[in-house]
């Protein structure tokens, strides 16, 4: 056996035992061996290293083994350890910190101005996270690192973001730099793999083994959760499906490319659109015209919704997923959108073969997800870990 492989197995029964331990506590050493089907020795070893690790705790309560035995039971030590999770977005930022079972203890949401550089606005997270441990009275001990989730093209190898064109970011280090602010270890990817790592371990995607999740937003975007873990692809794009061409004689997109998917979706487009006929500045005024009986905003939505299902059929087509969760305001807000999932429009552009293979839901954990993301990233990374 490879030496990798070893070392895979060996965080996987880790992850196992650690799991157990989270679901069923208290539990006993014997119990483990006997749950997980592995020998006495190895789990012996694992809990040896969780409990140095300060993870798992022997529990008061013993119990009576069959042969008159005192077997002493085991349970996860829930505030042994928190991570902090930021969603930084182009106009605020929001800071939770969050518990080994991902519950927001303390949350705080931040302004942030467009014109603000990278630098300006990694410092404000520092401060932002310096007080936020100082006013709730956090042993900052406890703290083992901080994640975020963001827009954009990022190396979560190693915390560089390449792209971010929400944001203006380019080449940005944003784990080196964080990580000399606040000390912590720092964790970046793209928020849309975060949101769904959030919705897989504690969200709508709980149970599934192959979820695809498409945000619906500024831009058009998805992510892919195989067996609990995140595809990432070559170089952590897998997903940009906003920028795949649905039409070649379409309209040029902010990217360069002409009759890209999201020119049909994003915000961004459906304003720019709109003010051909009327200056509106928001998605609620194009829902408000619709409204009013305006044709034109009825024509830009209907295509809108048309594009959505396309969308979601492609990647059903191209992921055969057993969960697809539909996130972001224009998919999640409006009754005029969530109609068309309410009385299972989308059958219509799903192939045959692949129709009752899936379910469509809403993301469950809302506005939290990518800071629940976020901060179980920063756990998976620095623990080996995963949820
Ligand atoms: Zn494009």
């Amino acid at each position: 056996m490879q030496k990798h492989d070893q070392d895979y197995i060996k965080k996987k029964n880790k992850a196992t035992v650690f799991q157990l331990i989270k679901s069923s506590s208290p539990i006993s050493r014997a119990s483990i061996a006997k749950k997980t089907g592995m020998s006495p020795t190895t789990v012996g070893r694992i809990v040896a290293e969780l409990y140095e690790q300060g993870f798992v705790k022997e529990t008061e309560e013993q119990v009576t083994t069959g042969l008159g035995r005192k077997a002493t039971m085991l349970e996860l030590d829930r505030t042994s350890v928190l991570t902090a999770g930021v969603e930084l977005d182009k106009s605020k930022f929001r800071i939770g910190m969050v518990d080994f079972d991902g519950r927001i203890i303390s949350l705080r949401e931040v302004n942030r101005e467009v014109s603000e550089t990278a630098e300006q606005t990694l410092n404000r997270i520092g401060l932002e996270l310096q007080s936020m441990i100082e006013q709730e009275g956090m042993d900052p001990g406890k703290i083992i690192g901080l994640g975020i989730g963001m827009p954009g093209i990022v190396d979560e190898q190693s915390g560089e973001v390449i792209l971010s064109a929400q944001l203006g970011w380019r080449n940005v280090r944003v784990a080196e730099t964080l990580k000399t602010i606040t000390g912590y270890e720092v964790a970046v990817d793209n928020e849309l793999k975060v949101k769904a790592l959030a919705e897989y371990c504690y969200g709508a995607a709980k149970g599934s083994k192959r979820t695809a999740l498409i945000g619906f937003g500024t831009g058009v975007g998805s992510a892919l959760i195989i067996n609990g873990e995140i595809y990432r692809g070559e170089t952590n794009s897998a997903g940009e499906i906003g920028h795949t061409i649905v039409d070649p004689n379409g309209v040029m997109c902010e990217c360069g490319k002409i009759g890209c998917l999201q020119t049909y979706i994003a915000e961004s487009s459906l304003i720019t659109e709109s003010n051909k006929i009327k200056p509106i500045s928001t998605l609620n005024e194009l829902f408000e015209e619709r409204r009013k009986g305006q044709f034109w905003a009825a024509n830009i939505l209907d295509r809108a919704i048309t594009f959505i299902g396309i969308t979601i059929a492609n990647v059903i087509c191209l992921y055969n997923p057993d969960t697809v969760i539909v996130s972001g305001d224009l998919v999640e807000k409006y009754d005029e959108v969530r109609s068309f999932f309410e009385n299972d429009q989308l059958q219509q552009y799903v192939w045959e073969p692949l129709r009752d293979t899936y379910q469509v839901v809403y993301s469950a954990l809302g506005s939290e997800g990518v800071v629940i993301g976020s901060s179980l990233l920063a756990q998976e990374k620095f623990l080996s870990i995963e949820c």
